[in-house]
């Protein structure tokens, strides 16, 4: 006999797909020789962290020989006292990716059905399959979320919905009074987590900040992050905001230390650095608009973006995207999201967007105008 280790695996795994992160710089300077590549492919602050969040981090450094806190309890009081609510409602991840997680993890299983958007972060996927639960998957409109659709869609078996504001990687968003209207349409006995990873990007006067409505719908969960505007992806820290009921269940599966005391000290010197939020959020703002400028004079569509990123149309985006790497840029492909027609760029420096939409131009050959 052979060994079959697939045989063992628990059902919903089997059919797992890994996550497909970005191509890493040193991977494409590696493979295709190129020297100097730039990489706008997974929504990174170009800016990286704050000088204060770097020194934080540093500084924890000199402790690591201890275990982290666990309750961490610094940074859910400095998160508590910024969003106005308890601490007792904050669960902190290893990411908020490790809060999605939880949240499948406390509860979903096999006869449970969870709802969310077609072209949606692929994570809801992942850790839906994963606890064995049934994926009931929303076709788009817009390439946004369906909300009447979803609300539909939503039958006895519905544990949970997933609801990414912006949505990754089409960079759609929900107004407040849509989104609240959904909220409060959903029976209570079905959780609704709404994903915010780039809630300080937006800047939109109708852009909804559902940690207020907490109070109001004990079902909901609203998860953010560092990864994205305090540059600290590589340090894994996010958090989810919920009924304290409900945050008691998600630390209950929680790993005790699942978030570094290194990635704390630096979240939470990050939380006090308004100074590179602005900025991050201002640089993002004028390269947002210098790549959807530019990519209209070259003739191609994009679906408008509220986000640190935007997916334009390319047409046979495979290509491009080879052609893309040989010019040293990275950008991500999303057909793996049902998009074999764009790819998703994310803002860089400006000398950055100018050297995507240049390469970009090269590799279309001008055939494009
Ligand atoms: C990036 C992202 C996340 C979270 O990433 P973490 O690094 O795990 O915090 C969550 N949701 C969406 C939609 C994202 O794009």
């Amino acid at each position: 006999m052979t060994f079959e280790p697939i045989a063992l695996a628990a059902p919903g795994v089997r059919r797992l797909s890994p996550y497909q992160p970005g191509k890493p710089l040193d991977a494409l300077e590696r493979e295709y020789g190129v020297r100097n590549a730039i990489k706008l492919a997974s929504n990174e602050n170009p800016l990286g962290p704050g000088p204060a969040a770097v020194a934080a981090a540093r500084a924890a450094l000199e402790g690591v020989g201890r275990y982290p806190d666990g309750a961490g309890f610094g940074l859910k009081r400095a998160l508590a006292a910024r969003l106005g609510v308890d601490a007792m409602q904050i669960t902190l991840g290893n990411g908020s990716n490790d809060v999605l997680e939880l949240v499948a993890r406390a509860f979903l299983g096999p006869d449970t059905e969870v709802v969310y958007a077609a072209h949606a972060f692929a994570v809801y996927a992942l850790v839906t399959q994963a606890a064995g639960a049934r994926a009931v998957v929303v076709p788009a409109r817009d390439w946004g979320h369906d909300l009447d659709a979803m609300r539909a869609a939503v039958g006895p078996r519905t544990r949970l919905v997933f609801i990414a504001n912006p949505n990754n990687p089409t960079g759609t968003w929900l107004r407040a009074g849509d989104l609240e209207g959904f909220v409060r349409a959903v029976p209570e006995n079905v959780l609704v987590v709404v994903d915010e990873a780039y809630f300080e990007y937006v800047d939109e006067p109708d852009y909804p900040d559902t940690v207020g409505w907490i109070a109001k719908y004990p079902n909901l969960i609203t998860t953010r992050t560092f990864s994205k505007i305090h540059g600290l992806a590589g340090l894994r820290v996010g958090y989810g905001v919920s009924h304290p009921a409900v945050a008691d269940l998600l630390n209950r599966v929680r790993q005790p230390f699942n978030v570094n005391s290194a990635a704390a000290a630096a979240a939470e010197a990050a939380l006090r650095d308004e100074a590179h939020v602005a900025r991050s959020r201002d640089m993002n703002r004028a390269g947002l608009r210098q790549l959807t400028e530019g990519t209209k004079k070259l003739g191609l569509p994009h679906i408008p973006s509220t986000a640190n990123f935007v997916c334009i149309e390319v047409g046979q985006a495979a290509a491009v995207y080879e052609g893309l790497l040989r010019e040293g840029v990275i950008v991500r492909p999303v057909a793996n999201y049902g998009m074999p027609r764009h790819l998703r760029v994310t803002v860089g420096l400006p000398e950055e967007n100018e050297r995507f939409l240049k390469a970009l131009d090269k590799v279309l050959g001008g055939s494009r105008r």
